[in-house]
């Protein structure tokens, strides 16, 4: 099929290059100048596992193409996906400015003859926007079209693997054609029997929401029984492996930590809550997600401030881990957005590390590395010198059993607060460490350790 992706980020970019791998003709567009400039000379502006040499091959191959000419592309293309940013308006909801402006493109550069085109929402968006592309389309043109939802599910750090093996397909469809066209397209992704799961365009467009929001609840809900656990001295891990191996709740998305971050969760969430308030819907239990979210963020803040106090200055803080999760370079919403920054706040210096961030690091840390006050390090272990406790905000793998005695040996204190319950805490307790982490007991170093506050 002749495909144009309109929006070539995380998952334009991917699902323009997953679509070519599968033997269809891609053109991906976008208006980001640089960044189609840079696609095109071979270079691939996000860190995503497997992305690179699926772009170079079908690039090659000639299955796949980069342009700006969003109008040239979408007037040649049978289906087209649109997969441009929907980013948080001020009163939480989606913006579909984007999305619109293409429908607009489409609409003024639809053919006067020709197949009738597939227009397909993959961006995250309200329902009912499906209605608005198809009025905005159909104010500039006569001609037949098909309007679609198709929902992305990927994770970032597992996008390819994701596309190219979906757990389901979700399509939202109006017509017997596009239901056709579509199960066509998807069928060599599901050859090992996932559902392509065919619906109504509204039920589409909430199972995107429902789905993200579903997720992040049980992250908060598993955050908060991680509060009582700290509370009372019991274990979170415990608690977990107790309910996740009850075949109705499962073991996925139950790890305490410091929250949920990202470009989906956080923004998805907010948008959902203001469109149950718009039906007249209570968005009570998304409330209370989203306040305990803001609150996790905070937490190991709360862990540091406790052991030092509020005033930090003199204090030097070793961070590992910047981006939101592991195998991505994405920081948009990331705990250590929060920490960074309330740590420098208060007078700290914070030397900090990650294996892909470190570009995404100087954009949104430009002002705090101009004053000094954040210095990032080529490796890991470069933090930990003379510093007085070290911070794990990301599990990323090189971090999961590093060598503890040099840890030790280059902090001034052996202090670990971990934020993502990487750690054993009998095991950092046997190895000298005063150890807190995420509704684990925080357990005293084995060996005595010098007063910390001052
Ligand atoms: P992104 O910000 O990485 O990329 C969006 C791209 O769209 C940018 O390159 C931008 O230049 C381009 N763009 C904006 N307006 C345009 C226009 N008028 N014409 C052509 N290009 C235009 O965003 P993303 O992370 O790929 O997300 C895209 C959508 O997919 C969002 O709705 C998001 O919620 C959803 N989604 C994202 C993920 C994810 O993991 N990132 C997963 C599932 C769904």
């Amino acid at each position: 099929m002749n495909i144009a992706v309109i929006g070539t980020g995380y998952v334009g970019l991917v699902a323009g290059a997953c679509l070519a791998e599968t033997g269809n003709q891609v053109v991906c567009a976008d208006i980001d100048a640089g960044k189609i400039a840079r696609l095109n000379g071979g270079e691939i502006p996000i860190y995503e596992p497997g992305l690179e040499p699926l772009v170079e091959r079908n690039l090659a191959e000639g299955r796949l193409a980069f342009t700006t000419d969003v109008a040239g592309a979408v007037s040649a293309a049978e289906v087209i996906f649109i997969a441009v940013g929907t980013p948080p308006g001020e009163d939480g909801s989606a913006d579909l400015q984007h999305v619109l402006a293409v429908a607009e493109t489409i609409g003024r550069n639809m053919p006067a003859t020709g197949p009738e085109k597939i227009v397909i929402t993959k961006s995250t968006v309200p329902v009912g926007t499906a209605g608005k592309v198809r009025q905005a389309i159909a104010r500039h043109t006569d001609r037949p079209f098909h309007v679609c939802s198709n929902p992305e599910f990927l994770k970032e750090g597992a996008a390819v693997q994701d596309f190219m093996k979906p757990d389901r397909v979700v399509v939202g469809v109006e017509s017997e054609f596009a239901r056709h066209r579509l199960g066509e397209l998807y069928a060599p992704f599901v050859r090992t029997g996932k559902p392509v799961l065919f619906m109504d365009i509204a039920s589409a467009e909430i199972t995107k929401y429902a789905a993200n929001a579903m997720l992040a609840t049980r992250i908060s809900f598993m955050n908060t029984i991680a509060g009582l656990c700290e509370a009372v001295g019991a274990d979170v891990d415990k608690v977990r492996m107790g309910i996740g191996s009850d075949e109705r709740i499962g073991p996925g998305f139950l790890f305490a930590g410091i929250g949920y971050g990202g470009s989906c969760f956080p923004k998805d969430v907010k948008a959902l809550v203001h469109t149950l308030r718009e039906a007249g819907v209570d968005p009570a239990i998304l409330d209370g997600v989203e306040k305990v979210n803001a609150d996790q963020k905070a937490l190991l803040l709360r862990q540091v401030v406790d052991t030092f106090g509020e005033d930090l200055s003199g204090r030097t803080f070793a961070v590992w881990g910047l981006s939101f999760k592991p195998e991505t370079d994405d920081m948009r919403e990331a705990p250590s957005l929060t920490l960074v920054r309330g740590l420098c706040q208060r007078g700290a210096r914070v030397r900090a590390h990650d294996p892909e961030a470190h570009h995404e690091a100087g954009r949104y840390f430009a002002d705090l590395l101009g004053m000094g006050v954040l210095s990032l390090c080529e490796r890991n272990y470069d933090c930990v010198e003379g510093a007085d406790a070290l911070l794990l905000l990301t599990e990323w793998s090189p971090y999961r059993n590093p060598d503890f005695d040099r840890i030790r040996a280059g902090l001034r204190e052996p202090l670990v607060f971990d934020g993502r319950n990487l750690w054993d805490p009998e095991r950092m307790a046997e190895m000298g460490f005063t150890y807190r982490s995420v509704g684990r007991r925080s357990r005293p170093a084995a060996a005595p350790q010098p007063a910390l506050a001052g």
